[in-house]
């Protein structure tokens, strides 16, 4: 443990999936599916002699955002002109909100960390793309005029796995509320980071720098990591920290300094005078509210208590609502079936083969009512584990019922004593040595002659009567031993 505690505060961007642009008609689109500049209008390549309009879905997409983070949503926001100049930005401004934003003061629970109070939330519309190749520059306005939420928390974040917790966390909300599709790496998560350092315990907060140009989870984690790294030199060397912006140079994995506080920028924000302020109805902010889907964490806490899942196990299941809905509707169909045994055989075997193949649960053949059968027919010894991981593979590739296969080849689970007092007395012939061994008081051979009934029985005997039948048979040579 180092002389200094970390302090963090993140601004996240968001891109809302709304079907329009933010002030105008047009698509939002992918970068890759549509050509560039083919979802722009006048209105998003600043044309003159144009007005904007509001987009309610978006303004409905960021209250729920709001809302899901315990914020107090304003009566009245305000649209500004934030004024600068850059390429990639045609009006010469961006419209956002300033000093009335849509939501202040809220609070997110991270798990594994505390709570960190959310400052405010509000709306703004994303910039162009410049794409620099072949030689020049180009720009794309297809993701001009975007609808953004922009989320920013106050500085409590105070390590690198605390504000890495909260970004995945705030993801995790965020695709709950299906707002965003939450994309970290094609750019739908943006970050700043504003990270400062201060000596252990103290109240007080050391100088910050801001680091810009955050454009995955990735590059977030990295840029604040040498920040760290490289304050704590500074500070350690007796040197101090300057109040700077400083840009993340992805291809050096190096900050660099942007500008000074003396040259702070100052964007000469002004009401937007084409809009109206944003004046929400109470009873329609309301049913937002009340269509609020279960956030993840009451959703982990439920599923814990539930279905007597782990917290790891709880959260691994809860980290995606298809995830979620997919395990409850395989509890559904086994209700015979403890959850915790569904849950294992999809975090453990379900999940492997998705990851291998890197596909979301909804898309594979495995639908869940034939997991719980499968589940249903391990948990009921109907077939062995061995057999039920081969019927996975199985639907996996082929869809379908496992108990058909099961049907379908003699699968089941050989479980008539009379069969298997059979392969017991023909595993003990053969291995009359290893029987005089365990008669004359090698105890643990009994396991390894189970084990060659299993092997007998190609891995399909029931276990437990194996085991009770072996042990008899045992038992009654020991006896007639000691009896002669
Ligand atoms: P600005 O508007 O210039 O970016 P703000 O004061 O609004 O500055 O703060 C923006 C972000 O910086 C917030 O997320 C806040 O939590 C964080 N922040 C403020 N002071 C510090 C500090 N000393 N160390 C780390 N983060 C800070
Ligand atoms: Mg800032
Ligand atoms: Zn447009």
């Amino acid at each position: 443990m180092t002389a200094y505690e970390p302090v963090i505060g993140l601004e996240v961007h968001a891109e809302l999936q709304t079907r329009s642009k933010m002030f105008c008609g047009c698509a939002v689109v992918e970068a890759a599916a549509a050509p560039p500049n083919s979802a722009v209008c006048e209105i998003c390549t600043g044309l003159p002699g144009t007005l904007p309009v509001i987009n309610e879905a978006a303004v409905a997409y960021a209250v729920r955002a709001a809302l899901a983070l315990h914020c107090r949503i304003q009566p009245s926001s305000v649209f500004a002109r934030k004024n600068y100049f850059y390429p990639d930005l045609p009006k010469g401004y961006q419209i956002s909100q300033y000093e009335q934003p849509l939501a202040v003061d809220g609070w997110l629970d991270v798990p594994g960390a505390k709570r960190v109070r959310i400052r405010r939330v509000h709306l703004e519309e994303d910039t162009g793309k410049l794409i620099h190749r072949d030689g020049a520059s180009w720009v794309d306005y297809n993701r001009s005029g975007v609808p953004l939420v922009e989320i920013v928390s106050e500085p409590d974040l105070d390590s690198l796995e605390a504000a890495k917790a909260f970004a995945l966390e705030l993801r995790t909300v965020l695709r709950y509320l299906e707002v965003t599709s939450g994309d970290m790496e094609k750019g739908a998560i943006r970050f700043e980071a504003n990270v400062s350092l201060r000596p252990r315990g103290s109240q007080e907060l050391g100088t910050r720098t801001e680091i810009k140009n955050l454009n995955s989870f990735r590059a977030m984690v990295r840029a604040v990591a040498f920040e760290l790294e490289r304050q704590e030199r500074v500070l350690t060397s007796g040197g101090k920290v300057v109040q700077e912006t400083v840009g993340w140079d992805e291809a050096r994995n190096v900050t660099l300094s942007q500008r000074g506080k003396e040259e702070a920028h100052d964007y000469r924000y002004f009401p937007e005078p084409d809009l109206p302020p944003l004046v929400l109805d109470p009873t329609w902010v309301a049913a937002q509210r009340d269509a609020l889907p279960e956030l993840p964490e009451a959703k982990r806490t439920r599923f814990a208590l539930a279905y007597g899942l782990s917290a790891d196990l709880a959260a691994l299941l809860t980290a995606e609502r298809s995830t979620a809905d997919y395990f409850e509707a395989a509890v559904t169909a086994a209700p015979a079936v403890p959850p915790s045994k569904i849950a294992h055989w999809l975090a453990g075997d379900l999940f492997g083969l998705l990851h291998a193949e890197g596909i979301e649960v909804g898309e594979s053949r495995v639908r869940p009512d034939a997991l719980a059968e499968l589940v249903a027919l391990v948990e009921g010894q109907f077939v062995s584990p061995a057999t039920g991981k081969a019927l996975l593979q199985r639907i996996w590739r082929e869809g379908g019922r496992p108990a058909r296969f099961v049907e379908g080849e003699h699968l089941g689970q050989l479980a008539d004593p009379a069969a298997i007092d059979r392969l017991v007395d023909e595993a003990l012939r053969q291995h009359a040595p290893q029987v005089e061994q365990y008669l004359a008081g090698k105890k643990p051979v009994a396991q390894w002659l189970f084990g060659q009934v299993m092997r007998a029985a190609g891995g399909r005997a029931k276990p437990s009567v194996v085991q009770a039948r072996l042990a008899e048979r045992l038992a009654a040579l020991e006896k007639s031993r000691t009896a002669g």
